[in-house]
């Protein structure tokens, strides 16, 4: 398979900078081809503005999703933007690797989403009527592959538990489990969490590298998380609302967009929360105790 990481940690000796390590010797080892976007190591440009369309007329007001997918359309997007489109083309897995920085991924990850998911590739795909509401969330371009997260935390996993202070972790990476990597059709995957990092030792890295390994070995088996297909009937047009009683039983929220069936039948076992816990007592740290 070809595996594109795009890798958001400005210090490559870091603890992401290890396990960026890990999970490309293991998918080498195992005889993939490897791309790896290191976005601080590129430069790259965060910020969305009129530097992205050279073709837009001087004085003209930029609106930034036509410019978009006009400079899309035309073929006038800029190198950095069209060399990334190509390589998630290219990629049959897609993974983002971060640290959760408020709660969130990092601004240049961020930007790296808003420039390359241009208009007319990875949103405003597909008919746009009364009868069907585009390309997305199941459907669109890069239909047909698989992405994942490897996030690493400060914060406890019980602290993003179903019960903790901090909301599920689900709940908090459903924008861009299901917002940017589901909604232009990538089958995606639970994600890789590392939780309770910051006082991380030697002993306590082995097991994390090796549940990565495992992750790695498994990229094309697993079963993706069970987000429901827009266009599979469930959800009325236009106002895209899920039709009542398809909802499992005492589920609101982000959790509506579940279809717990859907992987009975695959061979695909119930999700696990797809996260990895790290049970080491390290009592609290600083940056546990700022943002977590
Ligand atoms: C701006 C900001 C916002 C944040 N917001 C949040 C938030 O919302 N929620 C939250 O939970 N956390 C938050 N954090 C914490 C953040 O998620 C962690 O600091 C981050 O995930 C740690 O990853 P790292 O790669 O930077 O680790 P590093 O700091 O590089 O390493 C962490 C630990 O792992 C050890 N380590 C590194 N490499 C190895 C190795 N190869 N072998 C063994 N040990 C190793 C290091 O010695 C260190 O003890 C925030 C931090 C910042 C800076």
């Amino acid at each position: 398979m070809n595996v594109l990481i795009v890798f958001a940690h400005p210090e490559p000796r870091s603890l992401n900078g290890a396990l960026l390590d890990v999970a490309v010797r293991e998918l080498k080892r195992l005889g993939h081809e490897v791309q790896v976007s290191d976005l601080y190591a590129q430069g790259w440009k965060s910020e969305v503005d009129r530097a992205d369309f050279p073709s837009l007329a001087d004085g003209e007001r930029l609106q930034p999703a036509a410019a978009s997918k006009q400079a899309f359309e035309a073929g006038t997007l800029t190198p950095d933007v069209k060399a990334e489109i190509e390589k998630l083309l290219w990629a049959d897995v897609l993974i983002l690797q971060f640290p959760l920085w408020w709660f969130s991924m990092p601004a240049i990850l961020k930007g790296w989403v808003d420039r390359v998911f241009a208009y007319g590739f990875a949103y405003g795909v597909g008919e746009h009527s009364d009868k069907r509401w585009g390309d997305r969330y199941g459907d669109g371009t890069l239909k047909g592959k698989r992405a994942m997260l490897v996030v690493t935390a400060g914060g406890w996993e019980e602290h993003y538990s179903a019960r903790g202070v901090n909301g599920p972790i689900d709940d908090l990476l459903f924008p861009i489990n299901h917002g940017v990597l589901y909604y232009p059709g990538y089958e995606v995957l639970p994600p890789f969490v590392v939780y309770r990092v910051d006082r991380l030792d030697d002993a306590g890295f082995g097991p994390i590298a090796e549940g990565l390994r495992e992750r790695m070995r498994t990229l094309a088996t697993t079963a993706p998380i069970p987000y429901r297909r827009q266009n599979g009937g469930g959800y009325l047009v236009p106002s895209m609302q899920l039709r009542a009683g398809l909802e499992n039983p005492g589920t609101s929220g982000f959790a509506l967009h579940l279809d717990r069936a859907r992987n009975s039948g695959q061979g695909g076992k119930p999700r696990p929360l797809g996260s990895f816990p790290r049970h080491a007592d390290s009592g609290s740290s600083t940056v546990d105790d700022l943002a977590t």
